[in-house]
């Protein structure tokens, strides 16, 4: 009996193995289809001076309205899309869209400086031999002045493969793009070592940033991060500010710039444009 019964479990695991393979193939077909049929978004998400707790600029995330699924996050897709190599043209719509979309608002509100847009590359993405290339060509097609654009790669992205790494970044610096660092200091690199390739500004995880300010070891943390960027002359964005106490506590550390559910969630186009205008708009405080 112990034995049908094992057997029986043993089917069971099997229809589920299944399953999950099938609803893996579903969603790698779906992917596939999703460029043409249009079904990716982007939405963005701002990014604010500390110092004058103004916009500075967005930055661009993908999300995917299925037809079924509604509104899928990219943390359900973009692994997918990098086994299967969709990221490639997944993350060359992105990087179109974004210098479209920010070029529309650029000529909308004439901000000096002009707002500025970062987009997401992934590790996949970073060694293509084409990217160059193709960041070339979506800021030729979008009229987009290339000092508005900023990159974000990981530090294991770099460090997969420092020297191609090296001369990539160093080519798209030539274009006048800048490039940030993202989910700084979950990595195994240190600072000192990236200072070598030509970063403009890090941004620290989110995991640092929501402990700031109730744990005293994560506070020497981010504190140490933004003195040794500061010596070596690189800008900091802290992610995933949540709370104004956090906000203080990167104010006194002399945080650069900060981006976060306090000031706002990742709006889609729309709702960003507002928050232009709002932003804009002499403060409703100061009446
Ligand atoms: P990321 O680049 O580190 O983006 C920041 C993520 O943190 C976003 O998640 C954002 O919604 C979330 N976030 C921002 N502020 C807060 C906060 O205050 N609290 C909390 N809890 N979360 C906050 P999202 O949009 O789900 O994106 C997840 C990741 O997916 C991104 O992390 C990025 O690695 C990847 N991703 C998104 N868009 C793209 C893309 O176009 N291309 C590629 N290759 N990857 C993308
Ligand atoms: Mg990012
Ligand atoms: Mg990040
Ligand atoms: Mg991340």
């Amino acid at each position: 009996q112990a034995k049908a019964l094992g057997k029986a479990r043993c089917e069971i695991f099997d229809v589920g193995v299944r399953l999950e393979a099938t609803s893996r193939l579903r969603l790698e077909t779906d992917l596939r289809l999703a460029l043409e049929r249009q079904e990716f978004k982007l939405y963005y998400q701002p990014i604010v001076s500390i110092a004058t707790q103004q916009i500075t600029g967005f930055e661009a995330l993908i999300r995917w309205q299925h037809p079924e699924n509604g509104l899928v996050s990219p943390l359900k897709f973009i692994a997918l899309a990098e086994e299967t190599g969709l990221i490639n043209p997944i993350g060359q719509w992105v990087l179109r869209e974004a210098c479209r979309q920010l070029c529309l608002w650029q000529a909308q509100t004439l901000m000096e400086p002009p707002l500025t847009v970062s987009v997401n590359l992934s590790a996949q993405q970073f060694s293509q031999p084409d990217l160059v290339e193709q960041v070339q060509q979506s800021l030729a097609e979008t009229g987009l002045d290339p000092r508005s654009l900023r990159l974000e790669i990981t530090e294991s992205a770099i460090m997969a493969n420092p020297e191609t790494a090296a001369r990539m970044l160093q080519q798209i610096k030539t274009l006048g793009v800048q490039l940030y660092i993202d989910d700084f200091g979950t990595g195994y690199s240190s600072l000192a070592y990236l200072h070598r390739f030509p970063i403009d500004t890090l941004k620290i995880d989110r995991s640092f940033v929501n402990r700031v300010d109730v744990d005293l070891e994560q506070l020497e943390i981010v504190r140490t991060i933004i003195q040794l960027a500061w010596n070596l002359g690189i800008n900091v964005i802290a992610e995933g500010v949540e709370t104004s106490k956090q906000l203080m506590q990167l104010k006194a550390l002399k945080c650069d710039y900060a981006q976060g559910f306090f000031f706002s969630k990742p709006l889609d186009s729309e709702a960003a444009g507002a928050f232009i205008k709002q932003s804009l708009s002499p403060q409703a405080d100061a009446i």
